[in-house]
């Protein structure tokens, strides 16, 4: 039996109504959720993640703002918007896009966000709590929560799951194993140095590719009743985008998340997700 697709875009309706929901509950105690997002450089990819967080916002009653800098852009200059933000008590959220362009210093950038604004989870502090497992007292990084979402919606469970994260990135790869060891997972991190990674995959209930090679996990590594997540994305020679994991796991596997169409859908949901929680972090609602 094929797998059963897990599209980011079902999982992200519901949500959408639920933090509509909320958004007029915050706005009837007099409260604008507002996010605003950095945009350094020229970078095309970023400014189409940028105005699709736009493009969601509005219709959940979510304020945007936009401040876009030139490629020349200074670390000092970055750093004086940050405070900006942090100090405008009409702004809830702060996303700086990333790549930052080059010779800007991305910690001291990140790392100058009041974290209670931070809505991707990348100031220390939350990186923190995540870690000790103090969930309600952070903003998680929206890929990650997205890849949990997803999981959650196969139903598999997750606690005593045999789950191996493919990649150990900052984006996805750390956060994520966090989340899931908070939730009872048993978790392998295979990397470029793993040996065997065939094995490992072989024998996991649920598989999260983050590594950014096209096809690098082979149909002949996968088995029926697994979950497998597909975070990678790739452009390929003829310019279609395409995943971590080969195509042909859908005929193999229980669940696989498209690309696109997988984690990326529900991204944008997740990053409003996380901006109705730094409201509640600040003590606003
Ligand atoms: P990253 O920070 O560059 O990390 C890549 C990881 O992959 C590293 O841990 C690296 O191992 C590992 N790796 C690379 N080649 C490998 C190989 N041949 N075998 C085993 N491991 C290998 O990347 P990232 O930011 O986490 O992103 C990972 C992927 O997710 C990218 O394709 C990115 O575009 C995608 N992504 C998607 C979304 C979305 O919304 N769908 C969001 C963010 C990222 P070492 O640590 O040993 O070098």
């Amino acid at each position: 039996m094929p797998a059963k697709l897990v599209k980011g875009l079902e999982v992200a309706k519901p949500l959408r109504e639920e933090l509509k929901k909320r958004v007029e509950a915050i706005k009837a105690k007099g409260v604008n959720p507002k996010l605003a997002v950095v945009l350094a450089g020229s970078n095309e990819a970023s400014k189409v993640y940028a105005q699709s967080k736009e493009k969601v916002a509005s219709p959940l009653g979510i304020e945007f703002e936009l401040h876009i800098k030139p490629d020349n852009v200074t670390t000092d200059e970055l750093t004086a918007l940050i405070d900006k933000l942090n100090a405008d008590p009409k702004v809830h959220g702060i996303l700086v896009e990333l790549p930052l362009p080059k010779g800007i210093a991305k910690e001291q950038v990140m790392n100058r966000l009041n974290p209670k604004k931070d809505i991707d989870g990348v100031h220390p502090f939350n990186r923190g709590y995540l870690l000790g497992g103090q969930e309600d007292l952070a903003l998680v990084p929206a890929t990650p929560k997205s890849c949990l979402r997803l999981i959650e919606s196969t139903g598999v469970p997750i606690e005593g799951a045999n789950v191996t994260v493919l990649g150990r990135g900052d984006t996805v790869g750390r956060p994520l194993t966090s989340l899931l060891i908070n939730r009872g997972a048993t978790v392998t991190v295979c990397h470029s140095k793993t040996k065997n990674i065939d094995a490992v995959i072989k024998k996991s209930d649920i598989v999260v590719a983050a590594i950014g090679r096209a096809g690098f996990v082979k149909a002949d590594w996968l088995t029926a009743n697994q979950v497998i997540i597909d975070v990678g994305i790739n452009q390929l020679p003829d310019g279609s985008i395409t995943g971590d994991v080969d195509p042909k796991a859908q005929e193999i596997v229980a669940f696989v998340s498209p690309v696109p169409g997988g984690v990326g859908s529900l991204t944008t949901s997740i990053i409003m997700d996380n901006l109705l929680d730094a409201v509640r972090l600040q003590g606003l609602a």
